[in-house]
C-alpha cells in the first residue's frame, strides 16, 4: 500500500474528513435532529437513510453528478471548433440506468464485448452511436457488430483486420473500421492500467500502421477504413502523455495522407484521471485543448471515450462495520472489518488504489482520531481497503462510505466466497430508487446443476 508515500501534489499526510469534504463538494455533513450528530449527504440524499432501508453493502450512484460531469466534459470540447462525438466507456459502469442517463446527455457508447453491445442497445443507443474497442473480439461479436452497422470497429491487429474482412465478406456487408495504434507512450499511470506501450497487448505498432492501413483500403474489399484510434491508459493525471500520443498520431495521419490514403476520423480514447486522494487531476478543458492543438488541424471527425471521469466520482459504496478487532500486545493494529470487500470493490487489491472513507455519522464535537486498518471479510490477505487510516472512533454497526467508487467498482464484482451481488441504488435530486436488488444466495445456487451420475452415486460408507 502506498498510503504513506508522498502523492503527486507533494503532501505526505493523508487527507482527513474535512479535506475529503472540501475536495468532494457533493459530499457534506449536515446536522441531524439529534444534538451534536451530523449525517453524510451525497448530493441531496441522506446516505444513512438509503443504507438503513436497503442494507449494506450497497452502491449509490448519483445521476446529477453523472449529468454534471457529462456536461462539463462536452462543454470543454464545444469551446473549440471541432467535430466531436462523445462515447461513454461502458466497461467503467455498465448499468442500464447509467447508460440511459448518459445517453440523455448526448453520449454514445464505447464497448468492449457483445454483452456491452446488447446493454447499449437496450439502453436506447443507436448502432451509429456505438464504437467497438478491445482485444480478442470473437467472430460472433464481430458478426453482430457488422450486421448492426455500428459506427466503427477499432481493430487491434493485422490478423483481426483480415478476420473482419472475411466475416463482412461472408455476410455481404462492408465494415467501418479504424486501426488502433500502439503509439509506444508510457501514460505514467499504474502499470496495470497503462495500455499504450510497445510491450502492452493493445493496438498495432505505430511503425506498421501504413502498410496495414494500405491493405485495409486497397486489398480488403469488405472494409471501409475511416481512420485511427488510440487509448493510452487510464487514470492519466498529466498532459504530457496525451500531448505526445496525439502528436505521434497526427504524424501518422500526415504520413498516411502523403501515401495517398484517406483518413477522416480519429478516436482519441479515454483515460482522463480523477482525484481520489489529493491528486491534481486535469480538467477536461486541458484534454480538449491538447486535442484541438494536435489533431484539430487535421480536419477530421473526432471521438472521445471517457469512462472513469464521468462515473468515478458519481458513485459511493456503503459498507457496514461487522466487527472491530481491537489492537493487542501481539497485534498493534486495530482492524475495522467491513461487510464489503474485494468482491465488491477490487481496486485497492488490484491496483493499490486509494479511496476516501467517510463515516455516515459524525459527532460535530471534536473527537480524537486514530489510525485503523479497514478490511473486508474475504479470505485473502489483499482484501484491505486502507491501512493505518486516521478516522474518528468507529463502532460495530456503524456505516462508512467508500468514495469515488462509481467507475471500475460494481462492474468488477465477483461471487468469490459465494457472495451475492450487492444492491445498487440511483439517486437524482431528492429521489432515489433501487436499480438492482441484492442478489440472493438462492439465485446463485439455482444457476448450478449437479450431473445426473452424481445424483445416483451413493455416499461412501
Ligand atoms: C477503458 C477504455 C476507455 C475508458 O478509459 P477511462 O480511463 O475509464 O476513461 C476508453 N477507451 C478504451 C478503448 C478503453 O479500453
Amino acid at each position: 500500500m502506498k498510503n504513506d508515500l508522498p502523492t503527486p501534489s507533494g503532501f505526505v499526510t493523508e487527507p482527513g474528513l474535512a479535506d475529503l469534504c472540501r475536495t468532494h463538494p457533493d459530499l457534506h455533513y449536515r446536522p441531524a435532529t439529534q444534538q451534536g450528530r451530523e449525517i453524510l449527504a451525497f448530493g441531496q440524499v441522506c446516505l444513512e437513510e438509503i443504507a438503513l432501508q436497503v442494507g449494506t453493502p450497497c452502491w449509490v450512484i448519483n445521476a446529477d453528478i453523472l449529468r454534471n460531469r457529462a456536461r462539463r466534459f462536452k462543454a470543454a470540447f464545444a469551446a473549440f471548433d471541432l467535430t466531436v462525438r462523445h462515447h461513454f466507456a461502458v466497461k467503467a459502469q455498465d448499468h442500464l440506468a447509467v447508460l440511459t442517463v448518459l445517453h440523455q446527455e448526448g453520449f454514445g457508447a464505447d464497448i468492449v464485448s457483445g454483452g456491452e453491445l446488447q446493454r447499449s442497445l437496450t439502453a436506447g443507443m443507436a448502432p451509429g452511436e456505438i464504437v467497438f474497442s478491445g482485444i480478442g473480439k470473437t467472430d460472433a461479436e464481430l458478426r453482430e457488430a457488422i450486421a448492426l452497422e455500428i459506427a466503427q470497429i477499432n481493430v487491434e491487429s493485422a490478423e483481426e483486420l483480415e478476420r473482419i474482412n472475411h466475416l463482412a465478406g461472408e455476410m455481404g456487408r462492408s465494415a467501418r473500421i479504424a486501426l488502433r495504434v500502439n503509439p509506444d507512450i508510457d501514460a505514467g499511470t499504474h502499470d496495470k492500467i497503462t495500455t499504450g506501450r510497445a510491450e502492452d497487448k493493445f493496438g498495432i505498432q505505430y511503425a506498421d500502421i501504413i502498410p496495414v492501413y494500405r491493405r485495409a483500403m486497397e486489398e480488403y474489399a469488405h472494409l471501409h477504413p475511416v481512420g485511427l484510434a488510440v487509448h493510452l491508459g487510464s487514470q492519466i493525471l498529466s498532459a504530457e502523455p496525451y500531448r505526445k500520443g496525439y502528436e505521434r498520431l497526427a504524424g501518422i495521419v500526415r504520413d498516411l495522407r502523403q501515401a495517398g490514403l484517406t483518413v477522416s476520423e480519429i478516436d482519441c480514447g479515454g483515460g482522463l484521471g480523477i482525484a481520489y486522494r489529493d491528486e491534481l487531476a486535469p480538467e477536461p478543458a486541458l484534454l480538449a485543448e491538447i486535442i484541438a492543438q494536435t489533431l484539430g488541424p487535421l480536419d477530421v471527425t473526432l471521438r472521445v471515450e471517457p469512462g472513469r471521469f464521468l462515473a468515478g466520482p458519481a458513485g459511493v459504496l456503503l459498507a457496514g462495520i461487522t466487527e472491530i478487532k481491537a489492537a493487542s500486545h501481539q497485534h498493534a493494529r486495530e482492524f475495522v472489518i467491513l461487510d464489503a470487500g474485494m468482491t465488491e470493490l477490487i481496486r485497492p487489491a488490484l491496483y493499490e488504489s486509494w479511496h476516501g472513507i467517510l463515516p455516515l455519522q459524525r459527532n460535530s464535537e471534536l473527537q480524537a482520531e486514530k489510525k485503523v486498518d479497514l478490511v473486508g471479510p474475504i479470505c485473502e490477505s489483499s482484501d484491505v481497503f486502507a491501512r493505518q487510516r486516521l478516522l474518528p472512533p468507529l463502532k460495530r454497526g456503524e456505516i462508512v462510505a467508500l468514495l469515488d467508487a462509481g467507475a471500475y467498482g460494481s462492474v468488477m464484482s465477483s461471487h468469490y466466497n459465494t457472495r451475492p451481488l450487492a444492491t445498487q441504488v440511483m439517486s437524482e435530486g431528492k429521489d432515489w430508487s433501487i436499480i438492482r436488488p441484492r442478489q440472493s444466495v438462492e439465485e446463485l445456487l439455482s444457476a448450478e446443476m449437479i450431473p445426473s451420475w452424481l445424483a445416483s452415486t451413493h455416499l461412501a460408507e
